[in-house]
Order: C-alpha cells, then structure tokens, then sequence
C-alpha cells in the first residue's frame, strides 16, 4: 500500500514556517486587508511602503490558501492568447495587459533582491507549445502579433523544440522572460519583513460580518471583537467570487504532481517554463530542489471531496500526457495534490471598487497567470487610494 499525503508538495516542504497570533482585542486601523496569501503580502508590502497604517487578517493559517497550491509560474502570457484578447477588448489594450505581465515579472525580481527573500526565485524563458499540428496554426498567428509589439519572442519549429528540448511538439513561441518561485516561501518571507516595519498580521481570525459605512468599514469578528478601518482590501482569492452579484469568474479544480529529485531531464528544461494548447492546457516546470512538476488535467468540478476521490486518476492522466511530449523520462511520483482555480472570460482579473461595497477595493489576480496580476495590484491599489486613474483599471473593473 503507497501512503501518501494529498497535501501540497509546498506546504510539506516547507512545513508551518512562521506563527502568527490570532486577533483577541477590539482593533483600529487605516487599512485592513483580507487575506494572507502571496496577493495579501504583496499588497500590505505596496501599502505599508506607501506610509498607510496595515493590519492584515486571514480566516485560515497564512498562505494555506490557494497560495500553498501554486506551481508559480510566472508568466507575462494570460491564458487568453493575444490575437484572441485583441478581438475581445481591441489590440491597444491587449498589448498593454501583455506588457503589463512583462513589467510585473521585472518588479518582482527587483523585490526579491531588495528584500533578499529566499524564495527559490528564479528568472526562466517559457516555451507555449503546439500539441498538434492544427494548433499550431494559430499559434504560429498568436507568435506574429506577440512579435509585432515586440514582446520577446522567437518562433521554433517542431525540430527545434525537440533538438533543444527533447520534446515532441508542432513548434512553439519561447518567450525570454519568465519565472518561478517558491509562493508559499515568498509570501511567509515578505510578511516578516514587513511585521519588522510595523505590519500587523494576525490569522485563524474568521469575520462574522462587515458593515460599510460612508466614513469607513466596520468588522465584528466570530470571537465577539471589533475591528474598524477607513479602507478595507479584499486579498481573500477564489471564495470571493460569492460577493458578487454578477459572474465574476468560473471556478473548476486543477491537479499538480511533481516527480522525486533527482529527475533526469535535458539541463535546458530546468530553464524553461512549459505550457501547451490543449484544452485544458498542460503546464510543466522544475523546482530548485531538482523535480519536475506537472500540473493540468483540469475539471468543471469545484469540490474538495471530488479532488480527493479522482487525484490518482488525474496524476495518471498528467504523467500519460508527459510520457507522450517528454518520452523517455521516468517520472517517480513524489507528491501530488489539486486545488481550486478561477478564470474569467477575458483572462484577466478583477481589481478595483465594486458598487456593492463602498470603501472596500478587491485585487482579485484570476487565472492560470494570478500571481503576476496580484504583482500588478501594488501599483493600482495605490492608484485607486489617491484617486488616480490608469488604463489597467479601466480594463480589470468589475462590469466590464
Ligand atoms: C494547482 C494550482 C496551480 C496554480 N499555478 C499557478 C501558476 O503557475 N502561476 C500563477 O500565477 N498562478 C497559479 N495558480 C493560481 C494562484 O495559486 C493564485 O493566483 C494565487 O495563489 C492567489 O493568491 P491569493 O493570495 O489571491 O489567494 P489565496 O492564497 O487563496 O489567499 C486568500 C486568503 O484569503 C483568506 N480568506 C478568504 N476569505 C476570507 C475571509 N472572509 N476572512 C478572512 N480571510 C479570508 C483565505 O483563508 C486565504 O488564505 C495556481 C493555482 C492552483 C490551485
């Protein structure tokens, strides 16, 4: 019998790294953001640097959300391709969503170094591959427009992917700028730095319920506490959806493995991030402890038990996948484990104000690229604050 545990490789990894107290007085603060997964560090990180008075609160342990879950991969490349997203929101703004990833993945290599956060992060080139031949026709289209507006792209042929990535592909764009990250590290790393300047965290603190007010917002905590603040900012992920009253994003779960250490592999895929055209796509990276990790083989189904009852299925299904782009590579299953994921019709996230909510913003990094618009959050969340506006808000506000 092979015991093995459905938790992530992450949190097993790296076990409960830090404690925080839960909230066990009445509290005031400037701002209260909700949530303490990588959107939640970032965000407090933007917010305290800008001077703001930060508390944050989370329902669960830190970074036990969807941010134990991640394969982290950071991609300046939504999951909607451009030439498709030009047709739904014009050309002008789909590039400017698609260099705005770019900028996000810069911003958070300037952050790791500045705050010297051992994250495992590392800079990577990613390759979108064709898996048959009919993909890669439109890829091929989807490679000219990237081109075009000068994104960092080369096209490789099918010889080319293979002679260089032993991978068996109908070619593929490879984009020079990309990368990966230990998420769950990252997020415990940025919230004790930013505890050291003053950021107050606490977690297993569940709210009851909120009162927005005109002057400010109102929290009564489930252990009979009271917490006030002149702004709240909701970080709290994929459960958020149940806010709205509109459809926001379609949930659906999603499966990863990844292989014991010591995996033997082409060097060249240690420094390349993989996705695929298949629907659900396929994506593939290494980690800094020397595994390949595999994620994909995605379900409508959003349901805890479900993901626990079809978790060998889905890891068989991934490593068939593999075995038929990757032949030769004996994968030794070490961890495997699914969580919930969230995507919008357009691919990109929700950030902003709702009407709903007065003084409440959201930065809600939806899709297979979540953490490089949580990146992007930084900057807007302080635009929305002083009342600024950009472009980027116009295009991730709720009722678009
Ligand atoms: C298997 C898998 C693979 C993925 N791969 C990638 C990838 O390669 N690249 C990528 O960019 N993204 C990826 N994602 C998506 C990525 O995980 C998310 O975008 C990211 O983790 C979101 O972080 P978050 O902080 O917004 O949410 P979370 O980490 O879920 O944090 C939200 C927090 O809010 C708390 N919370 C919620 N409601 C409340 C409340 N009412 N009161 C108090 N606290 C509350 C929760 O407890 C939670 O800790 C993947 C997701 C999965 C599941």
């Amino acid at each position: 019998m092979r015991l093995r545990t459905f938790e992530s490789f992450w949190l097993v990894k790296n076990g409960l790294l830090h404690s925080y107290p839960s909230l066990q007085e009445d509290l005031q603060s400037e701002i209260i953001v909700i949530g303490g997964g990588i959107t939640g560090a970032l965000i407090s990180h933007a917010l305290l640097k800008e001077g703001y008075e930060v508390t944050l609160l989370d329902k669960r342990d830190i970074g036990q959300g969807s941010t134990a879950a991640t394969t982290s991969m950071l991609q300046y490349e939504i999951d909607v391709p451009l030439y498709q997203l030009a047709d739904l929101i014009g050309e002008a703004a789909a590039v400017r969503c698609y260099k705005a990833g770019i900028r996000a993945i810069d911003e958070l290599s300037r952050l790791v170094a500045l705050e010297k956060l051992d994250c495992g992060f590392k800079e990577k080139q990613s390759l979108y591959f064709a898996h048959d031949d009919k993909a890669a026709e439109w890829l091929r289209r989807e490679y000219e427009i990237r081109d075009r507006h000068q994104l960092g792209v080369e096209w490789l042929p099918a010889a080319g992917v293979a002679a260089q990535y032993q991978l068996q592909t109908s070619g593929g764009i490879r984009s020079a700028k990309a990368a990966s990250m230990d998420a769950y590290k990252f997020t415990h790393e940025l919230l004790q730095r930013n505890r050291q300047k003053g950021l107050q965290v606490y977690d297993q603190t569940e709210i009851a319920a909120i009162d927005y007010h005109k002057d400010g917002v109102a929290l009564q905590l489930a252990n009979g506490h009271k917490a006030h603040c002149k702004k709240i900012v909701f970080c709290s992920g994929y459960e958020t959806v149940s806010f709205f009253p509109e459809k926001t994003a379609r949930l659906f779960s999603t499966f990863a493995c990844v292989s014991e250490t010591g995996i033997r592999i082409p060097q060249e895929l240690r420094e390349v991030l993989i996705w695929n055209t298949e629907k659900p796509y396929i994506y593939m990276r290494t980690t800094d402890d020397g595994r390949l990790l595999i994620g994909g083989a995605d379900s409508p189904f959003n349901s805890g038990s479900f993901r626990e009852r079809v978790k060998e299925k889905k890891t068989a299904a991934l490593l068939k996948k593999l075995g038929n782009f990757l032949p030769g590579v004996r994968f030794i299953d070490d961890f495997s484990w699914a969580g919930c994921f969230g995507a919008t019709r357009d691919g990109l996230p929700f950030i902003g104000k709702h009407d709903k909510y007065p003084n409440a913003l959201f930065v809600l990094g939806f899709g297979g690229n979540g953490i490089t618009f949580s990146i992007q959050g930084m900057e807007l969340i302080l635009k929305l604050l002083r009342g600024e506006q950009d472009p980027l808000l116009e295009l991730y506000r709720f009722g678009r």
